[in-house]
């Protein structure tokens, strides 16, 4: 563990460093309570050992600051109180102002390092807690047949980046793809195979992307969106020409198509300018799905760009 101590007086700080380090733990040290914060947030600390009577600062309104700047963002660490007054009173008031345990001093390194150990459990314990939390947080944002992101995290990101391209004035793109005739080939194929074809697909747009801001999704059943963030109109094309050429290259076999004798996608595309035009993000949404619609009209496995301000249909 990484372990910062605060202790003023440099004979208690040599003595409690040596049994800490011998312990198998790094220190980081500071002498009163505002350095301890300082060296708090600059090092992000396993644990942290904090003596009560100090100048200036006391441990008390130091582990206040410490779990002050917890909320702000900081994960839980453990704070052990060191000090020789071990009433009733100063250990209340050490828990209660954010302390999680409290050592008499003088500390011996058998109980000093028993605490570690208990501490370094619950921090593990937390870590493993926060990591299975992140995972679930992950999982809940993907599709699980297609890996893609699924319809409630591009709702969200396309908010975020439609907030975004407001504020930098930067074009913001919107690319949105239907399989053409996918029920034909479900009915004809099977429904295994209908499955495979969305994954070879799915991958195949993952393959075409190439930056890392590019967000793909699962829209619906056999739609596909992708957000494409700073980029202008002709990107967008350039997407989506490349991203039709790649399916042609993967040519899954769909004899049952009026569109190609493999699987197409009908293609719509549309830009938001913030400078231009003033529209929100379902309505840059609803405009790319008005470029899929046109083409879908106009005979399948082609690429339509919606403009903003027209309503052609
Ligand atoms: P169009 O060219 O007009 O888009 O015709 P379409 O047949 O693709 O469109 P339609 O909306 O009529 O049918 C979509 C079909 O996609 C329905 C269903 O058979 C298939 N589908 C949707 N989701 C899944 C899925 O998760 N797995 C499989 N295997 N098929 C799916
Ligand atoms: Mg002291
Ligand atoms: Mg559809
Ligand atoms: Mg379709």
């Amino acid at each position: 563990m990484k372990v910062l101590l605060v202790e003023d007086s440099v004979a208690s700080l040599q003595v409690t460093q040596k049994f800490v380090e011998s312990a198998g733990h790094s220190v980081i040290t500071a002498n009163d309570g505002e350095q301890g914060i300082q060296k708090f947030l600059e090092h992000k600390p396993d644990l942290v050992l904090l003596d009560v009577n100090m100048p200036n600062m006391d441990g008390y309104q130091c582990a206040q600051h410490i779990r002050e700047s917890c909320q702000e963002g900081n994960s839980w660490i453990p704070i052990i109180f060191l000090s020789a007054d071990v009433t009733e009173d100063a250990i209340v008031k050490g828990i209660d102002s954010g302390g999680d345990d409290y050592l008499p001093k003088p500390i011996t390194q058998r109980v000093l390092n028993a605490k570690l150990r208990a501490m370094a459990r619950i921090a593990d314990m937390r870590k493993e807690l926060e990591e299975a939390s992140a995972h679930l947080k992950h999982l809940s944002s993907i599709d699980g047949l297609t890996q893609l992101y699924n319809r409630r995290h591009f709702d969200e990101a396309l908010k975020l980046e439609w907030s975004r391209s407001s504020r930098t004035q930067e074009p913001l793109s919107l690319i949105l793809c239907d399989i053409d005739h996918f029920k034909a080939f479900n009915d004809n194929y099977g429904h295994v195979a209908g499955d495979n074809a969305l994954m070879k697909t799915s991958k195949t747009i993952i393959d075409t992307l190439k930056r890392p801001g590019d967000l793909p999704a699962r829209y619906g059943g056999e739609e596909f969106a992708i957000i494409l963030p700073g980029t202008p109109a002709v990107g967008a094309m350039l997407v989506a020409e490349q991203l039709r050429t790649a399916m042609d290259v993967l040519a899954i076999p769909h004899i049952f198509s009026d569109a190609a004798n493999i699987v197409t996608m009908s293609i719509g595309v549309s830009t938001y300018y913030p400078n231009h035009t003033k529209i929100s993000h379902v309505e840059l949404l609803d405009s790319a799905d008005r470029g899929l619609y046109r083409a879908k009209k106009k005979g399948r496995n082609r690429i339509e760009l919606q403009s903003l301000t027209s309503n052609i249909l």
